[in-house]
């Protein structure tokens, strides 16, 4: 909807003489949406596809047993729904929060005002990063994926499939996004220290839901190109940019720097308790003073 909104109001408002749709600072901001809002949408059917699979096969487990091939198959769907899950939910709310920010920027000064629908769109999906799981708890639910090799699994799976000829270069690109993300992850787990861990864990967890998103869109756009053509060019875009992010954000970091963390949030906490008191303080002697002087 925020995506409907902010297209509409673009091709209708006119500024210097055109339909602000024209200008690339705007178009720039909508066609960013719809990358998001495909990618995010890809990311959410595989992951109700694997819900609908294992549950399948536990619905027919009450009836009679399973074989061995249906029981590997449960385990292998229960795992990889498992795996999405925390994907999906977190980065959809995420870019729900992304999207109807940038619909109301689209709509400029109308758009913060109640006679237009995103104002509230954006006040709906605020909600959406924190119940259910905030975002940083979809993050520690995947982590387990990110350290055991899952979703660096699910991508070389995605590597191994064709697509067509005009996409290899795009290909080529998600496919050194990857090597990023598998990079990263080799770099923290070789720290061995799980404050490090947790400290790179929202940063691997990106990277990995760009890398699965880029090669989801890559798949669609392979098999509907005239639904996904554009979208997986904007969205590939997008995630290089995130995933080169994330992994200098990541080889820069190390174990020292998730203690110089904490130390820097607890020490800006004090800082300005300190400056109160210090304030608190000087007001005192300051009304002593003039206590003493002529306003007892
Ligand atoms: C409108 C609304 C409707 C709701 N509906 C329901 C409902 O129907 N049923 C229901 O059961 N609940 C419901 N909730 C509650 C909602 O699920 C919780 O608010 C949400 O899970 C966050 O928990 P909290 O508010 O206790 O925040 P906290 O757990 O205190 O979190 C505060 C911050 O700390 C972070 N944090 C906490 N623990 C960790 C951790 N281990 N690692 C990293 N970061 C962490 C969080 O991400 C967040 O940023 C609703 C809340 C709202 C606002």
């Amino acid at each position: 909807m925020a995506y409907n909104e902010a297209l509409a109001y673009a091709k209708d408002r006119k500024q210097f003489g055109q339909a602000i749709v024209n200008f690339p600072a705007v178009y720039e901001m909508i066609s960013h949406i719809k990358a998001r809002l495909d990618a995010g949408r890809a990311l959410l059917y595989l992951t109700a596809s694997y819900v609908d699979i294992y549950k399948g096969l536990e619905d027919i487990e009450r009836d009679r047993k399973l074989t061995d091939e249906e029981k590997a198959e449960l385990k292998k769907y229960q795992k990889l729904a498992s795996a999405c899950t925390p994907l999906a939910k977190g980065m959809n709310s995420e870019y729900a929060n992304i999207n109807s920010y940038d619909s109301i920027q689209v709509h400029g000064g109308s758009g913060y005002m109640l006679e237009y629908a995103c104002q509230r769109l954006y006040r709906d999906a605020r909600i959406t990063s924190i119940y259910e799981g905030t975002t940083q708890l979809q993050t520690v639910a995947a982590l387990p994926h990110v350290t055991t090799g899952t979703y660096s699994q699910m991508l070389e799976e995605f590597e191994a499939q064709d697509v067509r000829p005009e996409y290899e270069a795009l290909k080529a690109r998600a496919k050194a996004m990857d090597a990023k993300y598998n990079e990263a992850v080799e770099f923290v787990k070789a720290a061995n220290n799980n404050e490090f861990t947790d400290l790179c864990s929202r940063h691997l967890y990106e990277m990995a839901a760009n890398c699965v998103m880029s090669q989801l869109l890559l798949r669609d756009a392979t098999k509907s190109p005239e639904l996904f053509d554009k979208s997986v060019k904007v969205y590939l875009n997008l995630a290089e940019a995130e995933v080169a992010k994330h992994y200098n954000f990541v080889k820069s970091l190390s174990v020292e720097s998730a203690s110089s963390s904490l130390h820097f949030v607890h020490d800006s906490v004090g800082y300005p308790m300190r400056v109160q008191a210090l304030a608190l303080y000087n007001l005192a002697r300051h009304c002593e003073g003039r206590q003493s002087r002529s306003n007892p």
